[in-house]
């Protein structure tokens, strides 16, 4: 080996071993008599020192010519330093080097490899490997590591097989937009890359594996966001005879264990909110729930004052953001121009100051008179000091503005502390949603999801009031995973293809082999898959994913370290029988 030891584990009790190291040079100190090297490795950094004097004067000269990323080797003593670096754990030592090896010159890297970095995103992705030097990315890497062993012990644990599923399947027009690839062997057909292994882990519970999981990767063709890439991760499981109940508890439990075991924090028991109860208090379905701020509706008590834009709307909504009433003129038009950007969308925004003194102050002082100011301070439970803000118009858009406008306050606040974690599960999705553009139901998960039994009867009557037996599970306003009861029967199976548009044939004709082994002695089996990028990200407490993938995309979907998409040659393109109009 051309090493004894790495760079991060050498201590003062090492004091008078003779080593053997090997890394990157991250930094070179020469101050003529005295020359130090940082060297660096995946664990950590080393100081090495050479002497005039002391060390040979080959060395000495190879030390010289040293520069930044040179692979090097290095044979001496630990020595203990004089001048100790609390910093590093390495810190109270250095290496007197007595043989010194360059193993690899490098070029002057595009970037600086440290923490805080003078590279931009893009020539970052483009020179990754030298990116995934950097601390923040390799401990991103790390932790993602630690995050999938562990899956895999707490569902092993529990009986899951992890079982793999192929990549190469069938397009079906159901979901996002699927990649695809065309058949050499098959003119003219083409397989499509899974946007999760959904319909397989449902055969394997028909097969009888009883728990499934697995960790896989999803492809799916999509606009691009800081949250999403085109091939992104899933923690993907099913389990038969079980309840929904029995789903929620293993996968608590799943994240539990994982809280506990990676950053060692003790996550109490998940509260459950219903879909109706998220869009009511935070209009929204996946709530952050770490701050309070909750919609307080106020069409009882707003309307027919006189004041036209509250009497026809559709719904009056506030929140109290506690103690800001002394925004000034200058924060409050800040605010009002956040909600009326156009991705936000309201008309304007109405706000209610409770002054320390006890008077009120709003911007409708005009049409409400103090004492029914104060009963929408009533409402709201408000007090001295604190500030509500409303919006009005339409119901689903008045509460999608002020969502972000909740979110928006508690960042300015400081209520969004990464490093708390309060999760949650929603529950009772509608099964269904109506899409106007195509004047047809969509499944609001997928159309293998089972409707809530209760709600059987509606499907026939009204299938836009059924409820779905579908969960999800949050995480600081982030969607961490979702997944169903499925439906098990063929006949159910085929009623909802119907009321999703399809007619039987082409319900055979694309989902006829799910269907076809519904008739075989199906389970009842439900299941749910998380985002694994995302579940590293949140754990760091960061947004993007970009760091927990090794090897990512940009925006518009380019590896552009190894410059993909690329066009393919004519000798290709006629071997799949493929022609490219330009
Ligand atoms: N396949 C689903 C998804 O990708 C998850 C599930 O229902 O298990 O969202």
């Amino acid at each position: 080996m051309l090493r004894t030891n790495t760079c991060g584990e050498l201590r003062i009790e090492n004091v008078g071993k003779t080593v053997v190291l090997s890394g990157w040079v991250q930094k070179v100190r020469d101050k003529g008599g005295m020359l130090w090297i940082d060297l660096r490795d995946r664990y950590g950094i080393t100081q090495l020192i050479l002497e005039e004097g002391k060390s040979d004067a080959a060395i000495l000269s190879i030390a010289r010519g040293l520069s930044r990323e040179d692979v090097v080797s290095a044979e001496g003593a630990v020595i203990e330093r004089s001048s100790k670096n609390a910093n590093i754990p390495t810190g109270d030592i250095e290496i007197l080097v007595a043989k010194l090896t360059l193993l690899n010159k490098s070029k002057t890297p595009p970037f600086t490899i440290e923490d805080d970095t003078d590279g931009g995103d893009e020539l970052r992705m483009k020179y990754r490997y030298l990116d995934i030097r950097r601390t923040p990315v390799r401990t991103a890497l790390e932790l993602r590591h630690r995050l999938s062993i562990e899956t895999r012990k707490y569902l092993d644990s529990f009986n899951f097989l992890e079982v793999e599923t192929p990549y190469l399947i069938k397009s079906t027009p159901e979901g996002a937009r699927d990649f695809v690839v065309p058949s050499r062997m098959n003119p003219g057909e083409f397989y499509a890359l899974p946007q999760s292994p959904q319909t397989f882990k449902q055969l394997l519970m028909v097969a009888g594996i009883d728990r499934y999981y697995q960790i896989v990767k999803c492809f799916r063709d999509e606009d691009l966001r800081a949250d999403r890439q085109p091939e992104f991760t899933q923690i993907d499981c099913e389990m038969s005879f079980v309840t929904q109940e029995d789903v929620l508890q293993t996968f608590e439990g799943l994240i539990t264990h994982l809280f506990n075991k990676v950053l060692n924090v003790q996550l109490p028991t998940f509260p459950r909110m219903t879909y109706a109860d998220a869009m009511t208090y935070y209009g929204c379905d996946k709530p952050d729930i770490r701050f309070d701020m909750k919609f307080v509706e106020m069409n009882s008590i707003v309307k027919e004052k006189g004041f036209p834009v509250f009497d026809s709307a559709e719904l009056v909504v506030g929140i109290n953001a506690s103690g800001c009433s002394e925004y000034t003129r200058k924060q409050l038009d800040a605010l009002t121009d956040f909600v009326k950007k156009p991705q936000i969308g309201a008309t304007g925004l109405v706000y209610l100051k409770c002054n320390l003194d006890g008077t009120y102050k709003s911007s409708v002082d005009k049409f409400y008179s103090p004492e029914e100011l104060a009963k929408w301070a009533a409402v709201f439970g408000a007090k001295a000091g604190d500030l509500i803000l409303v919006l009005a118009g339409g119901a689903d858009k008045t509460r999608k503005a002020l969502s972000e406008l909740r979110l928006h306050l508690a960042d300015e606040l400081g209520l969004r502390d990464p490093k708390v974690f309060k999760p949650l599960w929603v529950l009772d999705f509608p099964l269904l949603e109506w899409n106007e553009d195509e004047k047809r139901f969509f499944a609001m998960h997928h159309p293998f999801t089972s409707p809530m039994e209760a709600d059987f009867a509606l499907m026939s009557s009204d299938p836009g009031k059924v409820r779905a037996n579908a969960y999800d599970m949050v995480i600081n306003g982030v969607e961490l995973g979702g997944g169903s009861v499925r439906i098990h029967n063929r006949e159910l199976q085929k009623q909802m293809f119907s009321i999703l548009g399809f007619t039987d044939e082409e319900a055979q004709n694309q989902f006829g082999f799910l269907m076809n082994a519904f008739e075989y002695g199906a389970p009842p089996h439900a299941g749910l898959a998380f985002g694994f990028d995302r579940m590293c990200a949140i754990f760091s407490g960061k947004d993007s994913i970009r760091d927990f993938i090794a090897f990512p995309k940009n925006n518009s979907g380019r590896d552009v370290m190894i410059d993909s998409p690329s066009v393919i040659d004519a000798k290709q393109l006629l071997d799949l029988s493929l022609t490219i109009n330009k």
